[in-house]
């Protein structure tokens, strides 16, 4: 059937909440199997009265009686807490799942989705940085689709349709710089998370707005294109464009570029991996190049902005090496948010951690999980110390 039925995780976020907008403006498409929030009760108490999903997960037990009440008299099953997460991502009743939860959160759902046989649409880039290699596997031995909802990658997947016989010889990803481009170390050190928090091209998540004024951002999308792509570490290029227009570039060996370009509006990469192979029509605001008579690049500071070099770094280490940095990364980026550090102390975090966790070369799926647990531990003292 024509009918996509989709399970939606993180479904109150900023991807979550798109989502629903290209799902409600396709109702002959797209409906809703499940969906799930980690928190914000109210929210998904709304979305499930609209949406009529046969499963909500609130992922914060506190709030599971709040949810159930209001839902009483629904058609919606209400479970609560991270398991039922798991759970859900692998019920049959759906035929794509869309991850929109943040961090490390969704590698567990991810694997759960996969192993039943599901396709996946990925916003959720921590998963493959954590665990790329494990994922690409299952991904493989499932046989199931992984569609990237992120603007870079989306972008490059569009970019070789009809090119599955030509290699490609590099990849060449897009950057805003974020809102601190241009600045010097020494002003970076005092910057507070207000002015960090506001990203002059995209309105998302709070924890990708950090990442994105760090770089870190970038440095976890060339390590989520490495596995999409089946790249080599020396196949992928960054180059920041302040303008967010060219969305990415693949370069083929001919010699020949191809970019897919927009304005920046996440709906259109969300859209296209659910329709995927689709492109469903839209009414986002179109792009004139008249509005946009420059658009210009130039090279990141890495010297300034470390964790680009850090996350290449962890990406040449391989083994567990990125499933630290992420998880070094959350740790830091939720304690510059409370304040407890300084901007520049984020990829000091980070580099330390790197140093100290130990290294596995072939992580199982336990390896991943356990090199989580011990990186935020070491995370969490190296913060207490600072
Ligand atoms: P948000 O913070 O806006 O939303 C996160 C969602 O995940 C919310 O539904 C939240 O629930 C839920 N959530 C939070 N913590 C947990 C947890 N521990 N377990 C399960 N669910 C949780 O994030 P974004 O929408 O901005 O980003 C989501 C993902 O998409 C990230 O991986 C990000 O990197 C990626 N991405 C986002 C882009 C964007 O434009 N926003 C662009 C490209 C990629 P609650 O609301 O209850 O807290
Ligand atoms: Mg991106």
């Amino acid at each position: 059937s024509l009918l996509k039925r989709v399970t939606l995780l993180g479904s109150t976020g900023s991807i979550g909440t798109q989502a629903l907008d290209v799902i409600r403006a396709h109702t002959g498409r797209f409906q809703v199997a499940a969906l799930s929030a980690h928190s914000n009760a109210d929210l998904l108490i709304a979305q499930a009265r609209e949406f009529r999903p046969a499963v909500v997960v609130i992922g914060d037990e506190r709030q599971y009686e709040t949810v159930k009440t209001a839902l009483a008299g629904q058609p919606t099953e209400v479970l609560a807490g991270p398991a039922a997460l798991t759970e859900v991502a692998g019920r049959p009743d759906t035929d794509i799942v869309l991850t929109a939860m943040v961090g490390y959160s969704g590698l567990l759902p991810t694997v759960a989705a996969i192993r039943a046989g599901k396709d996946i649409a990925l916003a959720n880039k921590e998963t493959l940085v954590v665990a790329g290699q494990l994922i690409t596997r299952l991904v493989k031995e499932h046989g199931v689709g992984l569609y990237p909802v992120d603007s870079e990658h989306s972008a490059i997947f569009q970019c070789l349709v009809g090119e599955e016989r030509n290699p490609i010889e590099k990849i060449i990803l897009t950057a805003s710089g974020g809102p601190f481009r241009g600045r010097t170390a020494e002003q970076l050190a005092s910057v507070t998370k207000a002015q960090a928090l506001k990203h002059p091209n995209w309105d998302m998540g709070a924890k990708i707005t950090i990442d994105s004024a760090s770089l870190m951002n970038k440095g976890l999308e060339v390590i989520e294109a490495k596995w999409l792509f089946g790249l080599t570490n020396d196949q992928i290029d960054v180059v920041v464009h302040p303008q967010s227009i060219i969305h990415s570039l693949v370069q083929f060996q001919d010699g020949s570029l191809k970019a897919q370009l927009g304005l920046p509006d996440m709906k259109l990469p969300i859209q296209y991996a659910l329709g995927y192979p689709e492109r469903l029509p839209s009414d986002f605001p179109r792009f004139s190049f008249l509005d946009y008579p420059q658009l210009t690049f130039e090279q990141p500071d890495r010297a300034t902005f470390r964790n680009l070099p850090l996350a290449f770094e962890a990406m040449r280490q391989g083994g567990n090496a990125p499933c630290v940095l992420n998880a070094a990364n959350e740790i830091a980026v939720a304690a510059f948010l409370r304040d407890e550090i300084g901007f520049l102390q984020m990829p000091s975090l980070v580099e330390s951690c790197l140093t100290k966790v130990s290294y596995l070369a072939e992580p199982s799926l336990d390896d991943y999980v356990q090199t989580d647990q011990e990186t935020r531990r070491v995370a969490h003292e190296l913060v207490g110390r600072l």
